[in-house]
């Protein structure tokens, strides 16, 4: 017997049939003798929709307000898929954060879970029931109901687990994994059974619009092993063939021979780069440029600077894309002339690719092959940077999709690693 939570999206929760399908789902490994903690997100649309009316009342409606009015849509939801349980004869209660208690601060639309309360889920455990809890939201300490931000019940589910001592979180989505890179850019992307929990923040350019990464923090730190799988199969399916499916999130020591030298690829169009072109090259220089922009609230992301010859220097660094007009007025009105860089060069055609792995720290080469395969491309790399188990290169964007691809065949990651091995 295995103690597991179960979170299912709003898609999967998008309808009474679908709804009816999970409870069938949550039964079959109810029936298995397994203890499950179910942790839904609202209807399909509900919060979108929620949000919507609120918006209609004020630009600015009062944070609190939104808390107590968005909490509705896991609510309703939660309680709909315990009527469906008890409907197909299993034993179901239902929970609002608030009644667990799921402990936040007071951080309203954006809060942090502090802790949780095991002893009244546990007791409806023992006596056999399913325990739904809403997901997204919680309760600070002066009983307010508080939400955890856009996406925040896959950060419920993993809190709940990690509180419960739970043997695996599973996030039921409507894909069912993560892919070695974008299927969309690289049809031969391949879903990956393992993945570390450091590779996957490092692919959180891949994951964090399957899941929120808070949650994959929050699931490594806690040490709760995560699977993300598919929602859209037949909720009949066999558990030996369920529990395998889908992408596990682990730890490095449990994934052992899977583990491949690079596991993906991820990139991002949402780059810009900004070159001072003169800039002497003296202590402070580096302050003098990127502190105003730090100040502003600019994210900086890859920096470069160049060895000087003359006494001055070239300086690159790349920004959000959305950032751009901002950096770019901040540099020509204040940090270009305070300290005198002899010219701004702007580029928003710029994207960054990355390679991923944790194979990449007892491996030599990986780098240099990726620049060889950017390479035999005739793609010019404009910057690198690199840390333990990722390199990124910042390149036009033009070549995004054929650098994704080539990457993706260099380091074969179309192939699976357990079968490699058996070659
Ligand atoms: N219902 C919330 C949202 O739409 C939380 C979630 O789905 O995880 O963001
Ligand atoms: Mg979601």
């Amino acid at each position: 017997m295995a103690l597991i939570v179960q979170k299912y999206g709003g898609t999967s929760m998008g309808s009474v049939e679908r709804i009816q399908n999970v409870a069938r789902r949550v039964a079959k490994w109810h029936a298995a003798g397994h203890q499950v903690i179910v942790v839904p997100s609202a209807m399909a649309g509900e919060t979108n929709r929620l949000l919507g009316l609120a918006n209609e009342i004020s630009a600015q409606p009062d944070p609190r307000e939104v808390d107590m009015l968005c909490a509705t849509g896991e609510q309703a939801s939660s309680a709909l898929l315990a009527m469906a349980l008890m409907s197909q004869g299993v034993p179901a209660r239902s929970y609002a954060g608030w009644q667990v208690p799921i402990r936040t601060d007071s951080a309203h639309t954006k809060a942090r879970v502090k802790s949780i309360e095991s002893e009244r889920l546990r007791e409806d455990l023992d006596e056999g029931r399913v325990v739904v809890v809403t997901g997204f939201q919680g309760v600070d300490e002066e009983g307010n109901i508080t939400t955890l931000g856009r996406g925040g019940s896959d950060t419920s589910a993993v809190a709940i687990a990690a509180a419960m001592g739970a043997d695996e979180c599973m996030i039921f989505t409507d894909v069912d994994g993560v892919y070695t890179t974008d299927p969309r850019v690289a049809p031969e992307a391949r879903r990956m059974r393992v993945i570390s929990f450091e590779e996957m923040l490092e692919l959180a350019s891949l994951g964090s619009k399957i899941l929120q990464i808070r949650a994959v923090e929050f699931a490594g730190k806690y040490r709760v092993p995560l699977r993300v799988l598919s929602s859209l199969t037949d909720p009949l399916l066999p558990i030996e063939e369920e529990s395998v499916s889908g992408t596990l999130i682990t730890f490095e020591e449990d994934l052992q021979m899977e583990a491949a030298v690079v596991s993906g690829i991820a990139f991002s169009r949402d780059e810009a780069k900004f070159t001072l072109l003169g800039v002497p090259d003296k202590p402070g220089v580096a302050y003098s440029i990127l502190g105003p922009v730090a100040a502003a609230n600019i994210d900086v992301d890859v920096i470069l600077q160049n060895q000087s010859v003359d006494g001055t220097t070239d300086f690159s660094f790349t920004v959000n894309r959305n950032d751009f007009a901002r950096t770019y007025k901040l540099l020509q009105e204040q940090v270009g002339p305070a300290v005198g860089a002899k010219e701004i060069i702007p580029d928003d055609n710029v994207c960054k690719v990355s390679i991923v792995g944790i194979g990449m720290r007892s491996h030599v080469g990986v780098a240099s092959l990726m620049f060889r395969t950017l390479a035999d491309e005739g793609i010019n790399i404009q910057m690198i940077s690199t840390s333990e188990i990722k390199t990124s290169v910042v390149i036009a964007d033009k070549y995004m999709e054929l650098a994704v691809r080539a990457l993706h065949k260099a380091f074969e990651l179309d192939q699976d690693p357990a079968e490699k091995d058996q070659e």
